[in-house]
């Protein structure tokens, strides 16, 4: 199981986790066929850097891909990649089944994560379900309210006072002394599981854009692969335009290309309410970086208030997303697309995590001698 680092070229013959020089590494280019099957772990079989524990799938992946309206007025075609119903309700589930496929494989008893929202819950589920111990790493200002739904699966929750910036590097250090396999934002296993949302996008379409919500930068990576291998593979014709989007409040990516860096900076005093891609020093943001110049794609920033007109917009379609999810959307209008383009968005997490943001909405108060009046007057 080599990988090496796509910064330096140096070659590991093990899974480290980030190369010496700071970068985070990854596997080779896989190359393949598909094969017919219920699931994108079967159908892709080749491309896997580890065997897929089958037997502790929840299902994740092979979500739907649902044709949008919002993008009508901009004269394209716009498809919703609709990754808020895995078993945790986030893409994180498809990098978390493959991680722990490896961490029980390598013989593993206990795995851990640094989060405190779709990842955390995640791990804590994948975990319990696989017989491991789960070690959640969370800031000191976590809320409780947000921490039942990781505790209740049974990992155990450590709340970490101090500078959560360094909680990721530390996790990794103390991991590989204490035996816990730490499956952060952007592990090499999780880029290979998010792969899963490319090749089930080239399934059903041939894109020309797909709009990527962009936090640590490990989705990102894991789809522009996916995409790349099945080229490679002579699977598809093209590599589709990728864009990141980030949140105004929080954008290291975006500034740091639109200025013409080649590393991006910590983001000082982060302010956003998509609070799941609100990462001031992304992991992986030099690699996404090399990513959008290399291919000649780009980053789009979108502010809160475009946020939530966005999550509006797709609640009216009978989507519920988190801010984060919306972000894509959000980007839409700010970007140059031709006429008739194909574009997915990625819908990466449920609205329900996160509801208490949601404003609007009607509800009629009516007594039940009034019931006739109040059902006439609904609009
Ligand atoms: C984790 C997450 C992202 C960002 O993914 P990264 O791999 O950190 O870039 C986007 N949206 C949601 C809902 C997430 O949970
Ligand atoms: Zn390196």
């Amino acid at each position: 199981m080599k990988v090496h680092c796509p910064a330096c070229g140096k070659i590991y013959e093990n899974p480290v986790q980030r190369c010496e020089c700071g970068e985070p590494v990854e596997f080779e280019t896989f190359k393949g066929e598909p094969y017919i099957g219920k699931s994108v772990w079967g159908r892709f079989w080749d491309f896997w850097p580890v065997e897929p524990a089958l037997e502790l799938s929840l299902g994740e992946g092979d979500t739907p891909l649902v044709k949008s309206k919002l993008g009508k007025d901009l004269g394209i075609r716009l498809h919703l990649k609709n990754e808020t119903v895995n078993p945790t309700w986030s893409f994180k589930d498809r990098g978390t089944f493959l991680a722990i496929s490896y961490a029980l494989k390598a013989g593993y008893k206990a795995v851990g994560t640094v989060s405190t929202g779709n990842m955390a819950a995640s791990v804590s589920a994948y975990a319990s379900r696989a017989g491991l111990k789960a070690k959640i790493l969370v800031s000191e200002n976590a809320s409780d309210e947000k921490l039942k739904a990781v505790s209740v699966y049974g990992g155990e929750v450590i709340r970490v006072r101090g500078d959560y910036g360094r909680l990721y590097f530390e996790s990794l250090k103390l991991g590989e002394k204490l035996g816990v396999y730490f499956m952060n934002s952007d592990n090499p296993f999780r880029i290979e599981g998010y792969k899963g949302i490319a090749f089930e996008i080239a399934e059903e379409l041939s894109p020309d854009y797909v709009l990527i919500p962009t936090s640590s930068g490990g989705l990102f990576r894991g789809i522009a692969k996916g995409f790349i291998e099945l080229h490679e593979s002579g699977l598809i014709d093209a590599v589709p335009t990728l864009i990141a989007v980030q949140a105004e409040g929080c954008s290291p990516i975006c500034r740091a290309f639109s200025e013409g860096k080649a590393r991006i900076e910590r983001f000082e005093s982060p302010k956003t309410i998509a609070k799941a891609i609100a990462n001031p020093y992304p992991p992986s943001g030099n690699a996404v970086l090399k990513l959008i110049r290399d291919f000649g794609w780009s980053c789009v920033s979108v502010s809160d208030d475009e946020i939530l007109e966005a999550q509006r917009k797709l609640a009216s379609e009978g989507l519920f997303v988190q801010p984060a999810s919306a972000t894509g959307i959000a980007a839409l209008k700010k970007m140059d697309l031709p006429e008739g383009a194909k574009v997915v968005s990625i819908l990466t997490g449920s609205g329900l995590k996160t509801a208490p943001h949601i404003t609007g909405g009607r509800i009629v108060e009516c007594p039940l001698e009034e019931l006739e009046n109040c059902i006439r007057s609904g609009s």
